[in-house]
């Protein structure tokens, strides 16, 4: 069995879907169980009327009608000229928009939304998504079964972050959509919804689509569990700098974990944590170019011998904070009271490197930093240099090759680029390092030609 999860973008329209319908019938052999998330935007377009409805009621009834207009158009593009078959799905979306309109009335007269009304609005995405999408696999001639994931996904309480519950999920996920795909129906469910216990529609986060894949691939075995997203997979490097960037076939959850700080938004990696544990790979695929392999990404690393350097990432427009106290030498407690300063501004730091009188660290953005520094500058000297860059050189082999080290400072030595800082020792899978923001560019560009020469 394997749960191949579609994003927004994958079922944004009638032609995604048909690309949806085909990729699942090449997958009819390996027990394919879809979850879906709701088409792009409608997420978000939920949310904005439930909001709408507390000031403008008419407003949001408005926008109702563009959602019943959005998914009538889809279904219509995807049954032309077959009015019959585009009926019984038809009435099914005008009921869930009436539906969408009573709440959106019930809100605007109570004049309160709670974070439980507000999941039971983000709900109708998915259920939308997920129907008409299973409409279009029948007229393609599957047998569909489309599970209500408010059956299956049990959760706490804690509206628009619920917990799943995994002991309660697993049976339910065995017998609803386990049994149905061994005996060769194609299951289409909901990514994002859960239930309490009681039944009460619950979410789980936002963009938590892909959590729900790993949920239900844990608790069903899957054999695999494959993310159909709008971009090929993970890169070596950002491919709109860099265009001799190339697609990582394989990486660790390590490695992916490194990389999501820098933006690599293909997905978070707490969100696939489930499947982490249980050694289910997770395949990255576009759902636009599916002849791509795609990246998958895997809990512990294969004994192969992988190149040292997986993928080069950066991140510019960051702050760097050095803080010297001579008072420091010796003493204890210091890198305590720096800390808790920035705890108390609720302000994370990324990347920090000490020796025995100073701290140096990154902000990756400046909220608050003025507070911070008043405070910090009674207890130490501080200074602040602005418009740096991190670069996060990312490998399960770095520290084990040879000469890694020296071919990445090596490089920027020869090329005259000042380095501000270094990290190395936290985790063996990274080096970190801080350039000048003026740099970041050639820094890219040299690192990758170096370690990923065309
Ligand atoms: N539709 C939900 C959202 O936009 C979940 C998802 O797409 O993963 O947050
Ligand atoms: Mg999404």
């Amino acid at each position: 069995m394997i749960i191949a999860k579609f994003g927004g973008t994958s079922v944004e329209d009638a032609g995604a879907m048909k690309n949806v319908q085909k990729i699942v019938a090449g997958l009819r052999d390996r027990q394919p169980v879809v979850v879906s998330s709701a088409c792009s935007g409608v997420t978000n377009t939920l949310i904005g009327l439930a909001r709408m409805a507390l000031v403008d009621c008419a407003k949001s009834l408005w926008i109702v009608e563009e959602l019943r207009a959005r998914h009538q158009g889809i279904l219509n593009d995807l049954f032309p000229g077959e009015p019959a078959a585009c009926e019984t799905v038809g009435v099914q979306i005008d009921a869930m928009m009436d539906e969408l309109r009573d709440l959106a009335r019930s809100i605007s007269i109570l004049g309160e939304l709670t974070d439980r009304s507000l999941d039971t609005f983000a709900s109708f995405g998915e259920k939308l998504s997920t129907l008409i999408l299973s409409a279009l696999f029948r007229k393609e001639g599957m047998e569909v079964v489309l599970v209500n994931a408010q059956e299956v996904v049990i959760t706490s309480d804690d509206f628009t972050r619920a917990v799943p519950l995994f002991e309660e999920i697993a049976p339910r996920a065995r017998r609803l959509i386990g049994e149905k795909a061994s005996a060769g129906y194609v299951v289409v469910t909901q990514g994002f919804l859960g239930a309490t216990r009681e039944g009460v529609a619950t979410t789980i986060g936002r963009g938590g689509s892909d959590y729900s894949a790993a949920i239900l691939g844990s608790v069903l075995d899957a054999e695999e569990i494959q993310i159909w997203t709008d971009v090929d997979g993970m890169m070596t490097s950002d491919p709109s700098r860099i265009p001799s960037a190339r697609l990582i076939p394989e990486m660790t959850f390590r490695e992916a974990a490194e990389l999501a700080y820098f933006g690599a938004k293909v997905l978070h990696p707490s969100t696939i944590i489930p499947a982490v544990q249980k050694n289910i790979p997770v395949r990255i695929l576009n759902s636009r170019r599916p002849h791509v392999k795609g990246t998958v990404i895997l809990g512990s690393p294969k004994l192969h011998t992988d190149a040292p350097v997986k993928s080069i990432a950066n991140k510019r427009g960051i702050t760097l904070v050095t803080i010297t106290s001579t008072r420091m030498l010796m003493m204890h407690g210091f890198l305590a009271r720096v800390f808790e300063i920035f705890a108390r501004y609720e302000r994370s730091v990324d990347v920090i490197a000490t020796s025995e009188v100073s701290i140096s660290l990154t902000l990756d953005s400046e909220d608050g930093l003025d507070e911070i520094l008043g405070e910090l500058r009674k207890v130490a000297d501080v200074e602040v240099e602005r418009d740096k860059a991190i670069f996060c050189v990312v490998g399960e082999n770095l520290r084990r090759s040879k000469g890694t080290l020296t071919a990445i400072f090596g490089a920027l030595e020869r090329n005259d680029i000042p380095v501000s800082m270094i990290s190395l020792g936290a985790s063996e899978i990274n080096v970190t390092f801080v350039v000048n923001g003026s740099d970041a560019e050639k820094t890219a560009q040299l690192l990758h030609s170096t370690f990923f020469s065309p």
